[in-house]
């Protein structure tokens, strides 16, 4: 018997506060599953040491993203922790026209504005073990300076306040069972008969 399969992109958003390990998961992720494509958003953080342009950020100046904010080619935009971020539409219109499931890193802000407005999405937030597990964490990744490492944390309060507005939500304790419960989701909604449209041959 011979089946044909067509599959239609699914739109994977995985939010939650700095330093749950959301970048850790999605890194994980893309590189196990050749059908996900990392969704590269534009800032105007600086780069942290080892990021590179176009990577992990498109980094750009405050006009270059008043710009693209006015000319409309955002998807979804937040300021968070004091940085502007937004999501190119058309990559992500793009790659998901071409059959690929895309990952949006984004904030809580960027998350909702994105259920409120696609007509298909996945929404997973990121919680970590405890709010000091996740100051070691914003600690040892050695990243963001002290100030930058309490604002993150004051906002995670308020971040975490949002996790009823997702589908999923998981607890980044052990990274490996972290990571299987992502792959269980994932799983589960590649299946759903919305993005899988087996076609059954006569023979
Ligand atoms: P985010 O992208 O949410 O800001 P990261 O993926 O950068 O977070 O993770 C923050 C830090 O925590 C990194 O140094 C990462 O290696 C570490 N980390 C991620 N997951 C775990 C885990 N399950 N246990 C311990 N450390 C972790
Ligand atoms: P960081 O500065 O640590 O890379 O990211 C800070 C926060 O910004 C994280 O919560 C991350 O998910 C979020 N973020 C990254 N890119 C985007 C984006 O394009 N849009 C929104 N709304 N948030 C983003």
């Amino acid at each position: 018997m011979a089946v044909t399969i067509k599959r239609t992109g699914m739109l994977l958003i995985i939010s939650g506060p700095s330093g749950t390990g959301k970048g850790t998961l999605v890194k994980k992720l893309v590189d196990s599953d050749p059908s996900f494509r990392f969704s590269c958003s534009v800032t105007t953080r600086k780069p942290r040491t080892g990021e590179m342009d176009g990577v992990h950020y498109h980094f750009v100046s405050e006009e270059e993203y008043a710009r693209l904010l006015a000319d409309g080619e955002f998807l979804e935009n937040a300021t968070v922790h004091g940085h502007n971020y937004g999501t190119l539409r058309q990559p992500v219109e793009q790659l998901m026209e071409s059959g690929y499931n895309v990952l949006l890193d984004i904030d809580p802000q960027g998350a909702i504005s994105v259920m409120d407005n696609a007509a298909d999405y996945v929404s997973v937030f990121i919680l970590p073990p405890s709010y000091a597990e996740l100051r070691v964490r914003l600690h040892t990744r050695n990243t963001d300076d002290p100030v930058e490492i309490e604002r993150r944390l004051n906002n995670a309060r308020g971040e975490v306040n949002r996790i009823d507005r997702y589908q999923y939500a998981i607890i980044n304790d052990n990274l490996e069972l972290a990571f299987s419960q992502l792959q269980a989701i994932v799983t589960a909604e590649k299946y759903r008969t919305k993005r899988y449209k087996p076609t059954i041959s006569e023979t």
